[in-house]
């Protein structure tokens, strides 16, 4: 059985991390403060970066203290301290904001074979046409995933992605384009966690064996008691009479429109709607302003993966119009563009 990814020790040893080109651009751009964002995950290598930054190029270093969920999250104040920001670990998915051009993104890549896990995958998918998805951290490894397959006699289709992602097959927690309308019954999803696949086994209907190179486990996605929990949640939402709409202030997650349209809509259905603005979800917040039950138009994670931490239940918006009664149908996948 492999390591999983750690927050402890060092990350580093887990990941090819390309800091030369960051050096190199910390130079050529002659920036006197440097700012470094890193996800949770990684977050204690920071200090290693900073020292690194320090000693090669003389700049300062601050370092973002709060926390960073993806490429969604690019942490805009510290764009407007530093000259130059050095975002690890996501691809680059943001436009726009003059800010964003201070960004430098450093993708994190997974040292973890494929191989073998795919191998095992092969056991148990059962077609010969399979489409093939991950994450940003395992695309270098695509053509090691397609090998393996096409030497089991499987063949392997891969598309590209939408607007939020950069490579052929990546898939976000918000994205799925990437498994979307291809001509196959069957994917492999290969990454770590459960999260992704189930979100590709949701956007696609379809079978999703996920295989993850870090522990080496194969597993058949099971999408029931995530089904289960997001139906108890609309159930358990359905008296809530005062319910607070969740905007977040997270530039790749800010979606303004669609919370108006959900308050519009919660209002016309007898609803007392507020609307919230927000960098974090926390609980506190939902208890403070003495709510019955959130829409979230933030992350859809908040919904999906956090729910138990929260003291009301949480629904993405089309979560919320199957609660209103103006949608029916297979469950809806919250996704953003
Ligand atoms: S919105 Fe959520 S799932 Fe999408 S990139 Fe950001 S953190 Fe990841």
């Amino acid at each position: 059985m492999g390591r999983a990814p750690s927050t402890s020790g060092s990350s580093l040893e887990l990941f090819d991390i390309d800091l030369d080109r960051a050096m190199e651009l910390i130079k050529k751009s002659g920036a006197k403060i440097v700012g470094i964002q890193v996800p949770e995950g990684l977050k204690r290598m920071a200090s290693e970066v900073a020292k690194e930054i320090v000693e090669k190029t003389g700049a300062e270093v601050i370092v973002s203290g709060d926390p960073c969920y993806g490429a969604c999250d690019v942490d805009l104040d510290l764009c407007r301290v530093a000259d130059l920001v050095i975002h690890i670990g996501h691809s680059e998915m943001l436009e726009g904001d003059p800010l964003l051009d201070k960004i430098v993104y450093i993708e994190a890549r997974m040292k973890a074979d494929v191989k073998e896990t795919v191998e095992k995958a092969t056991d148990i998918l059962s077609a010969r046409r399979v489409g093939v998805v991950t994450t940003v951290q395992h695309v270098h490894k695509l053509d090691d995933i397609v090998e393996v397959l096409e030497k089991s006699g499987i063949e392997a289709v891969v598309r590209t992605g939408g607007k939020r992602t950069r490579y052929l097959g990546q898939v976000l927690g918000c994205n799925y384009e990437a498994a979307r309308d291809l001509d196959v019954d069957e994917y492999v999803f290969v990454g770590t966690g459960q999260f992704h696949p189930l979100g590709v086994a949701l956007a696609s209907g379809k079978k999703v064996v996920a295989a993850d190179p870090v522990t080496g486990n194969v597993s058949v996605i099971d999408t029931t008691p995530m089904l289960k929990r997001r139906y108890g949640a609309i159930a358990r939402a359905l008296d809530a009479e005062k319910v607070a709409v969740l905007v977040s202030k997270k530039p790749g997650q800010k979606r303004a429109d669609l919370a108006r349209k959900m308050a519009a809509l919660g209002e016309e259905h007898g609803k007392e709607m507020v609307l919230v603005y927000l960098d974090r979800v926390e609980p506190e917040v939902l208890i403070n302003l003495g709510v019955n039950a959130a829409v979230c138009t933030a992350c859809p994670r908040i919904a999906l993966d956090d729910q138990a931490k929260y003291p009301v239940p949480i629904l993405t918006p089309p979560e919320f119009e199957i609660l209103l009664g103006v949608r029916r149908g297979d469950y809806p996948l919250d996704e953003i563009e």
